[in-house]
């Protein structure tokens, strides 16, 4: 790609093992959505494209799979050496295509960096088993083989992170890639898998394609070869990707919307728990599948906690992320804030009020006012759907059983998370929960250490930790007769 408005940098095109170099030909046009202003032009992949990049994973996968896992190992600590090396220039690439400030683009390459060097390490423990046998003429070995060539479709809220938390334990695994990031942020993605191939990633082992999903998608879900589907992204993209998927009947590891819970008990540190909401529901501003998306509030402290939780909304800075003192990036595009604006319409027609925020921010960008929505009620939209935008609505409960129920009246299952200091009940609503992830006093959960992932419709499969490498391997058992 060619970036536009870093001058003396230069550009490069789509890495398969050939350069897509025409920027003459039909491109992506990849725009900073916190002024509208031309980033980069990235030449389009075509369908044709995907196929050969599909091809190049095939014929990578004999070599990397049969190297040592020592080997494999080894090549990708060299890529987490150079994502360290290149954190700046990966961090300011994020914060121009994404919008996210540059502290928070700093934070997402060292989490990206960390589940390369996570499964460099974990690629040196693919144990199997040695399985008792009923019979005493035989022995049962159980071992773990790589899935094969796999495809990576990922979104635009966390571009390197999304994109390694699949590589990397894909590679360490044995296995070969390609992967499609967001059309809205390719350059991270492209830059990441440069660095791979600098680390001595074979060429073919790793690919990426950069395009229009209706041409690149339908490859690599109908495509044979493609063992394996790893997606992060909407329930809807999701469910279509699934059916797409059916008739080659893939692996799939989807990670799809949430709906998160935050509950605020009255036993809760108000003071942490305004902090944890902070973290939670503006990170990005608000753009992240684990957002709280509904706070739930015990009524004895609901107006404490209301108040001291406007005053901090209040003192967010929405801001182009290159500028230091900005704490809120833009919205991605004006359909994301047209979403989160209608959610506000909607909450206020039908009885909530607005106690920060609530409007667009006049001028370039697509920036929206940190929000505070109160007297919020469960037939209002942003407690039914992702707003997916800095908006935080508040509902008062009684009962820790009212709270739970709340809680659990959704489809999906991604995280949660509630404050409370009462030891008992944190066991009691950890447990009553129905997430794949609790928060419990804590709005930040995400860590390579841990396994990410969702229950209900919010998706099937784990990423990061050791279960992470589950996705990328198959048992096979080989039994041993007649000893
Ligand atoms: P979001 O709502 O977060 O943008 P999407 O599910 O629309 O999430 O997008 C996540 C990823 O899925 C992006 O890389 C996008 O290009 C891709 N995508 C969207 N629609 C399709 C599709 N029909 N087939 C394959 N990939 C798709």
């Amino acid at each position: 790609f060619q970036l536009v408005s870093l001058s003396g940098r230069q550009g490069y095109g789509l890495v398969c093992d050939r350069l897509l170099s025409n920027l003459d030909g039909p491109c992506i046009d990849v725009k900073n959505p916190a002024t509208g202003a031309l980033v980069a032009r990235v030449p389009k992949a075509t369908a044709q494209d995907t196929h050969e990049a599909v091809q190049a994973a095939e014929r990578a996968w004999p070599e990397w799979k049969a190297r040592t896992a020592a080997d494999r190992s080894r090549v990708l600590d060299a890529w987490f050496d150079l994502i360290q090396a290149n954190s700046v220039r990966i961090a300011e690439t994020m914060v121009l295509e994404q919008g996210k400030p540059l502290a928070e683009a700093t934070a997402e390459v060292t989490y990206a960096a960390n589940f390369v060097k996570f499964y460099a390490e974990e690629a040196t423990r693919l144990y199997g088993e040695v399985i008792p046998s009923a019979a005493g003429d035989r022995r049962n070995l159980v071992v773990r083989e790589p899935v094969g060539v796999c495809a990576a479709i990922t979104p635009w809220n966390f571009p390197a992170a999304m994109v390694t938390r699949k590589a990397a334990p894909a590679l360490a695994a044995g296995c070969t890639m390609v992967i499609k990031p967001s059309e809205l942020t390719p350059l991270t993605a492209l830059l990441l898998v440069q660095l791979a191939r600098e680390a001595g990633v074979p060429a073919g082992a790793l690919n990426i394609v950069v395009g229009d999903a209706s041409d690149i998608g339908p490859v690599l879900t109908g495509s044979p070869v493609v063992r394996m589907l790893s997606f992060t992204g909407s329930t809807r993209v999701g469910q279509l990707l699934m059916e797409q998927c059916a008739p080659t009947v893939k692996k799939l590891g989807l990670e799809l919307g949430g709906n998160a819970p935050f509950i605020v008990f009255d036993d809760a540190d108000l003071d942490a728990a305004v902090e944890g909401a902070i973290a939670s529901k503006f990170r990005n501003a608000g753009q992240t599948c684990v957002c709280a998306n509904r706070l739930f509030v015990q009524s004895t402290v609901y107006d404490d906690f209301a108040k001291r939780l406007a005053l901090r909304v209040a003192q967010l800075k929405p801001g182009f992320g290159m500028e230091p003192s900005v704490t809120q990036g833009p919205l991605i595009n004006e359909a994301a804030r047209e979403k989160a604006l209608a959610h506000i319409a909607d909450a206020v027609a039908k009885g909530a009020m607005v106690s920060v925020g609530g409007k667009a921010v006049a001028g370039p960008g697509y920036f929206l006012e940190p929000t505070v929505l109160l007297n919020v009620t469960a037939d209002m939209q942003c407690m039914r759907e992702e707003t997916f935008g800095p908006v935080a609505p508040l509902v008062s409960f009684d009962t820790e059983q009212q709270a739970i129920d709340l809680a659990n009246a959704t489809e999906f299952g991604l995280a949660s998370y509630f404050y409370s200091q009462d030891i008992a009940r944190c066991f009691r609503v950890a447990e009553a929960i129905e997430s794949g992830m609790v928060g419990v006093n804590t709005g930040l959960i995400s860590s390579e250490v841990v396994p990410f992932g969702g229950v209900k419709q919010s998706g099937i499969g784990r990423e990061g930790s050791r279960h992470g490498l589950d996705e990328y391997t198959e048992l096979k058992y080989v039994c041993f007769g007649g000893l």
